[in-house]
This record gives structure tokens, C-alpha cells and sequence, in this order.
């Protein structure tokens, strides 16, 4: 049983890493490292959704467990690490060539709690400024519910932007999640391709 789901997710991820080469065009199909270590999440393709407090949803909303770790997309420099009303604890990543991404609602509670009082300590990997190179899978913080998602449950939001405008970040998630486990099964002897 094992075998087949593992296989039919390949199989998938395989179908969308070619839709999404197809779809991209003559730039890169970015292979995105999924952002959020929780094999318990949940997404669906949230992007364009229509929310009461803005215009339109211009990311994906990874549903996940509090204080799992978010980790890089891809390698690059840390734009911005803060702290907003709506995007709770936030950070940027400046990937070059006109990419960057962006995870809101990181952690702002103390671990076990739902006290709002965990501060920066809590929200970002220990350490992490501003101008720090990443590497892609590297942990920048903790999936949290900070900001609007206080009452919506711990998730990451996560945007993909490209040349200064946030684009539809869920078939580069998909294929990233596909892969992650496909990973984790390989590293579990849980496939057999003989
Ligand atoms: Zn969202």
C-alpha cells in the first residue's frame, strides 16, 4: 500500500513539475524547498480567494501545527523580519533575479500556550537578521498564528513573488510538497522501485 501511495505521488509530482516547466515558460521552474517541516499540513489553493480585510488572497495559507519549523524556499538574503497587525511576525527572502518569498503569522506564543507573549524569540530561527544568507531548507522560524490568523488556527501564509508581483505560489507548493515526501519516504525504506 505503501508502495502505490508513494509511487502515485511521484507520479504526480512528476505531472507537475512538467506542467509547471510547461507553464513557466524559458525561466527556471523553480524547485522550491516546501516551507513548512510539518507532515501534518493542509493547503489548498487559496490564492485569489476573496477575504473580508483585503482586496484578494495573494498567497497560500499552509495549515500546520504551532512551532513546526519554516524553513527557506530557495537560497538567499533576508529582506525583512518584523512584526505587522494583519502579518503578524513576518520575513522576506530576496532570492536574486527578481524572486522573493514571504512567510506571515510565525509564531507569537509561548510554546504550550495561546498567550500572544513568545515575542521575536519564538517567531524566528535563534540568531536570524536581517542582510543573513540562507540556504534553501535552512529554518528561518515557526509556524505560528500571529496577526489575523489569531483566530483562524497556526498556519503559514506564504507569498512567491516575481519581478515586484506576487504570482499563484501553489503549483511550485504542490510539486514541493510532492517531493518532500517522496523524500521522507525514500529515507524511511518506505519505497521499493525494483
Ligand atoms: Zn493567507
Amino acid at each position: 500500500m505503501a508502495f502505490r501511495r508513494v509511487f502515485t505521488g511521484m507520479i504526480a509530482a512528476l505531472a507537475i513539475v512538467a506542467s509547471s516547466v510547461s507553464g513557466a515558460g524559458a525561466a527556471d521552474p523553480l524547485y522550491l524547498r516546501f516551507p513548512q517541516l510539518d507532515e501534518q499540513t493542509e493547503f489548498v489553493d487559496s490564492w485569489g480567494v476573496a477575504r473580508p480585510d483585503e482586496r484578494t488572497h495573494r498567497g497560500v495559507d499552509l495549515m500546520g501545527s504551532k512551532m513546526a519549523p519554516v524553513v527557506a524556499v530557495l537560497d538567499g538574503v533576508i529582506e525583512t523580519m518584523g512584526e505587522g497587525d494583519r502579518s503578524g511576525y513576518h520575513i522576506t527572502i530576496d532570492h536574486g533575479e527578481g524572486t522573493s518569498s514571504w512567510y506571515m503569522h510565525l509564531n507569537n506564543d509561548t510554546p504550550g500556550t495561546d498567550d500572544r507573549r513568545g515575542g521575536a524569540e519564538y517567531a524566528f530561527a535563534e540568531g536570524l537578521e536581517v542582510g543573513d544568507i540562507v540556504e534553501a531548507g535552512q529554518v528561518i522560524g515557526f509556524v505560528g498564528d500571529s496577526g489575523n490568523a489569531e483566530w483562524g488556527g497556526a498556519h503559514t501564509h506564504f507569498e512567491l513573488h516575481i519581478n515586484g508581483r506576487a504570482v499563484n505560489p501553489y503549483p511550485y507548493l504542490r510539486d514541493a510538497w510532492e517531493r518532500w515526501l517522496l523524500e521522507l519516504a525514500i529515507a524511511r525504506g518506505e519505497t521499493d522501485f525494483k
